[in-house]
């Protein structure tokens, strides 16, 4: 294998394991795995603790008792004054074993009569909680659990009851209680120590178990929440690829749902600009192909005749066959203009333009034509505009709608252009008495070779893109451009555009 090819299979599979880490299935089952793990180890350090909590407990009354029956007895057979009292040494040794610790009874001058380590007798020992003890008498029992050395320290008042004046042994009765010493016990917590290993130990086991299961949960519950998106990609793919046009089945989960309502959205969109691209291209080819197929006619025709056609017939066809090949260079240059304004960066030479003369300018060039018939044309300015625009632009936008006003008028008819202003905005209104448009056509006016009338309009020369290119060029203006219409009766174009050009422009 080559050098290259290593290196390029290295970080291949490199992307690859990016490409697992990031998604969205191994964040889920980390987060899940890692709750699980949190928990589980959590569960155990409280367990643990809490067993040594009650443990050392249990331990500390298990001492308590045994020790005030210990005292109870040292008081009872006077081992204060006779250590050799042979069934109490019994007993403290036994203690002493069963706990596994070490004893020691004190007598009040605080002097070691017993050790069952051997090595205090005779000695004093002074402690603040051995004074505190034999002061509180029998409420000074005292406990403490030293958990890092591992052992619990005790200790016990050995006390004696007085007999009351009436002779009663004063029982509950701390004026009547003589304190003669204490026993002093420190015992080892290993055992609990021990069962607290085992009991960690076997936790430990069960935990193992269940970080098993959370892994296998982690897994299952992981592939569950992708599955909606694996089938979306699936889905999206089998679009892309273009075995189907359907919309995607709407998944239950609500993200999920979200994706799919959108990308639905964005299909049906497509699927709008499709047909109505592939409904503009079968205009276009039939609109072409329209003066083609009269220039064909006539050349047959011309063709047919022979040689004993009339020159004037000539004429007259050559004629016809010129004006339908001006037809076409027609719309070929509308097709071109709305192409241009159609691209995502059209070409827009913004100026200050006198809005009063290139209205002017407009009529000067459209007036011959209205002359011809009988059409009145009038220009009312409210005030004189000076606007940021393409001067082209707009100048072919009232170009178009005034033409139309023209040609789509009864002879003897009017059309009026009317300025105005705003601090925002100028309008122009261009208002004719003519043909008027149907209802059900107003709203489809500005579309691409949408004709009322398709015969008049070609007859006079319309190729159904003047307005449509108007629409395009206002909007590029951030305009607006309206129409009302009654049949019959007149129609009047609205043109509203703003004096400045936007800054994000
Ligand atoms: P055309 O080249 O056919 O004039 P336009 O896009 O300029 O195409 O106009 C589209 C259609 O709108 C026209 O065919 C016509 O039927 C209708 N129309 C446009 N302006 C007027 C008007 N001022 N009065 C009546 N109908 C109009």
């Amino acid at each position: 294998m080559k050098q290259d090819d290593i290196k390029s299979d290295g970080s291949s599979k490199l992307s690859k394991f990016n490409d697992i880490f990031r998604s969205l299935k191994a964040h889920f089952f980390i987060a899940i795995f890692l709750t699980g793990l949190a928990c589980c180890l959590t569960m155990h350090v409280l367990i643990i603790n809490d067993y040594e909590e009650r443990a050392v407990k249990v331990k500390i009354s298990e001492m308590q008792t045994q020790f005030k029956i210990l005292s109870n007895r040292v008081t009872k057979f006077d081992y204060l004054q006779n250590t050799d009292e042979s069934v109490i040494n019994a007993q403290i040794d036994y203690l002493s074993n069963l706990n596994n610790g070490r004893l020691i009874v004190i007598n009040d001058d605080l002097k070691v009569i017993k050790d069952t380590y051997k090595i205090s007798v005779g000695k004093t020992i002074v402690s603040n909680e051995l004074v505190n003890c034999l002061r509180a008498g029998s409420r000074g029992t005292y406990a403490k659990f030293d958990k890092k050395n591992g052992y619990i320290s005790m200790i016990v008042p050995i006390i004696e009851s007085q007999l009351s004046e009436e002779g009663d042994v004063a029982v509950n009765s701390e004026k009547n209680e003589v304190v003669r010493g204490a026993i002093l016990a420190s015992v080892s917590t290993k055992p609990i120590h021990e069962s607290m290993i085992l009991l960690s130990r076997k936790a430990a086991v069960y935990e193992a178990l269940i970080i098993l299961i959370i892994l296998g949960i982690a897994a299952a519950l992981s592939r569950k929440l992708i599955k909606p998106f694996d089938k979306i990609t699936a889905d999206i793919n089998e679009v892309k690829a273009g075995y189907t046009e359907d919309s995607i089945e709407i998944p239950k989960l609500t993200e999920a749902k979200h994706i799919v309502v959108a990308f639905n959205a964005l299909l049906s969109r497509m699927k709008v600009l499709d047909d109505s691209r592939q409904e503009f291209v079968s205009n276009v080819s039939h609109e072409l192909r329209t003066p083609i197929t009269s220039m064909k006619v006539l050349a047959d025709s011309l063709l047919s005749m022979g040689e004993g056609a009339p020159p004037e017939l000539y004429r007259d066809f050559m004629e016809d066959i010129g004006k339908e090949v001006d037809r076409e260079d027609k719309i070929i240059k509308d097709l071109l203009t709305l192409v241009r304004m159609d691209k995502k960066s059209p070409e827009i030479e913004f100026k200050h333009v006198d809005i009063e003369e290139l209205i002017e300018t407009v009529l000067k060039r459209i007036k011959p034509i209205a002359m011809q018939r009988d059409i009145e044309l009038t220009f009312i300015s409210k005030r004189s505009v000076t606007a940021e625009i393409d001067e082209l632009k707009i100048s072919q936008v009232i170009t178009n709608l005034v033409e139309n006003a023209v040609k789509y008028n009864n002879d003897g008819g009017s059309v009026k252009v009317v300025l105005d202003a705003d601090h925002q905005y100028f309008t122009v209104k261009i208002i004719d008495n003519g043909v008027g448009i149907p209802e059900e056509d107003v709203d489809h006016v500005f579309e691409r070779f949408y004709r009322v009338d398709k015969s008049r309009s070609r007859e006079i020369g319309g190729t159904g893109l003047g307005l449509a290119i108007a629409k395009s060029a206002v909007l590029m203006h951030r305009g607006t451009i309206d129409v009302e219409s009654k049949l019959g009766v007149g129609t009047t174009f609205t043109v509203k555009i703003p004096l400045i050009v936007a800054a994000d422009k």
